[in-house]
């Protein structure tokens, strides 16, 4: 017979989060840079009364379980108090990217049938453009108070604070099943329509568990965290859940991510952890090497989102930052991977040890993964057969949000990219199946071939596309971006190759241009290169 344990049975919940941050980090502080302009401070016990006051007053604008709130917000403290006041309550924290187009941002309101949503004060002219487009919405939340309020709007505005403060805020976070939903993101739909990946109170929390681990993002109440990650991508990979439940000072940048502000904030605040996609780091790199400045307590950093360019891992780690190389996506919650090395790694010499640093890493516990080839045949782990990622774990997507089809593959979902996986089980990415490029039947990774461009001193930034060649059918062109006051040819950037990569990965011209369009999330737009390119005539066609 079978014999079941005895140990409480308690549900998985996001409120268990905040609550715990309260009552055993009560005085840890959350620092956040407002929209208003000014810094602003307080404590894990005042963000958790504030969190229970909005689920009042979410109660009172007769907000039901289950009913997706959106917002439209930078990272700071009432962004958090959302985060916690929505899915807390039985509802789902929907955060929308203010960065897309707003006939995208209208798509997505309706699609996930928004009853309300709140926003920065920012984004007032998003809102007004947007408003007439979403009829289902019952109200627009304008995050800030009374004094900030605008004088005029082409919507009808609720205040946030005016909503807190009709709430006394005597509230008990309601216990349900884990298994219910608690917030929703959507793809950036770089191809077609956006897609909601629709999170669980108990996928988030064992993400949250997972992410926090010494061997991912590797989080501690020692620290001082700053997600430069946007809250409204991919719930800036789950660090507004994971922090507080590590009881971590939390520093929030709002809509200042320049390096010049970036680098006040982390100094001011002593910030010793930090996260964000490649394009952000390269902004403060450029800061702070312009003007020979050190970082005073900035000891690691977690760079995911696009692959981390060797020469940004080895500039940072002058700067005495340890790169944290990780990769995951939306449909993840959204971390797959880190890359630590394992205990055998130290003694080796730098450039082996780099180049392990390099890979996007090894799983964490909880996701599983393979490699596969186009019959579906799993592929052996040598570190040199590549092909397609799939995954499976519980903080990984069943099925898309109001959407029938399932995505999965035998029960494994297809991440879109491919991959080799080496015996130690690090994984490395070789490229986005829709920007690998295929000279001649045989593939060249864009990745490696931009990795190599950014080691260039001249090069600012550099993407690497296919470009038609009537014998290869696909042939790599380079675009790059110099730094300002930089020169470089197109001879000397080619000859930069040489010894490098194979000689027919070797792109074939050098397009310089003065700006690379980026998504909403800040990664190089590839699909909108390759248009701006598509008739693009190689000098060796
Ligand atoms: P989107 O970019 O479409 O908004 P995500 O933000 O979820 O979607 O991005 C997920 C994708 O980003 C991954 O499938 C992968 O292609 C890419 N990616 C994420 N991290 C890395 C990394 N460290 N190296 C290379 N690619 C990465």
């Amino acid at each position: 017979m079978a014999l079941m344990g005895q140990m409480m049975s308690a549900p998985l919940l996001i409120s268990s989060i905040i609550k715990h941050a309260a009552r055993y980090y009560g005085s840890t502080e959350i620092v956040s840079r407002r929209t208003e302009g000014d810094l602003h401070r307080y404590t894990y016990r005042d963000c958790e009364l504030r969190a229970r006051k909005l689920a009042q007053a979410l109660g009172a604008l007769g907000v039901q379980q289950g009913e997706r709130v959106g917002t439209l917000a930078w990272n700071g403290y009432r962004h958090l108090e959302i985060y916690y006041g929505v899915s807390g309550m039985g509802a789902v924290c929907h955060t929308v990217n203010p960065r897309l187009f707003p006939e995208q941002i209208a798509y997505i309101v309706n699609h996930a049938e928004d009853g309300y949503v709140f926003f920065d004060l920012t984004f007032l002219p998003l809102v007004e453009g947007v408003a007439p487009h979403c009829p289902n919405v019952r109200g627009w939340v304008a995050m800030t108070d009374r004094a900030h309020m605008p004088a005029e709007s082409k919507v009808p505005l609720l205040c946030y604070e005016e909503l807190l403060d009709a709430q006394d805020g005597n509230y008990e976070w309601p216990q349900f099943d884990e298994n219910l939903a608690s917030s929703l993101c959507y793809t950036s739909g770089t191809t077609g329509n956006p897609k909601g990946a629709l999170y669980s109170h108990r996928s988030t929390v064992l993400h949250s568990y997972a992410s926090a681990m010494p061997d991912a993002l590797g989080c501690s109440a020692s620290d001082v965290i700053l997600p430069v990650v946007p809250m409204f991508h991919v719930n800036a990979w789950g660090l507004p859940y994971s922090v507080p439940l590590v009881g971590a000072k939390l520093v929030l940048p709002g809509p200042k991510l320049d390096g010049a502000s970036l680098y006040e904030l982390f100094e001011q605040e002593k910030v010793t952890f930090s996260a964000g996609v490649p394009t952000v780091w390269l902004g403060l790199l450029q800061h702070v090497q312009a003007n020979q400045l050190k970082f005073s307590t900035f000891r690691r950093t977690v760079i995911g989102g696009s692959a981390a360019p060797p020469a940004m891992i080895r500039a940072l780690e002058a700067l005495d930052v340890e790169v944290i190389h990780a990769w995951g996506m939306t449909e993840m919650s959204p971390l797959g991977t880190a890359s630590k090395l394992l205990a055998k790694h130290h003694d080796l010499p730098d450039a082996e040890r780099h180049k392990i640093q390099e890979k996007q890493g090894r799983v964490i516990y909880g996701v599983d993964m393979k490699i596969v080839d186009g019959e579906g045949k799993e592929l052996p782990w040598d570190g040199k057969a590549f092909g397609d990622l799939l995954v499976r774990g519980p903080w990984i997507i069943d099925r898309y949000f109001r959407n029938d089809v399932s995505p999965l593959v035998d029960g494994w979902f297809p991440t879109g990219d491919v991959a080799t996986i080496d015996a130690d089980g690090f994984m490395q990415i070789t490229d986005r199946s829709k920007d690998v490029i295929k000279s001649g039947g045989e593939w060249i990774s864009s990745i490696d071939i931009e990795n190599v461009a950014a080691a260039h001193p001249a090069v600012h930034m550099a993407a690497c596309i296919s470009a038609y060649h009537p014998k290869w059918d696909e042939r790599p062109l380079l675009v790059v971006v110099k730094k300002p006051g930089a020169e470089v040819s197109r001879e000397e950037l080619l000859q930069f190759f040489e010894g490098k990569v194979a000689k027919w990965w070797i792109p074939d011209d050098v397009a310089f241009v003065t700006e690379i369009p980026l998504t909403a999330t800040g990664k190089m737009q590839k699909l909108r290169l390759r248009e701006q390119f598509k008739d693009y005539k190689l000098p060796t066609a």
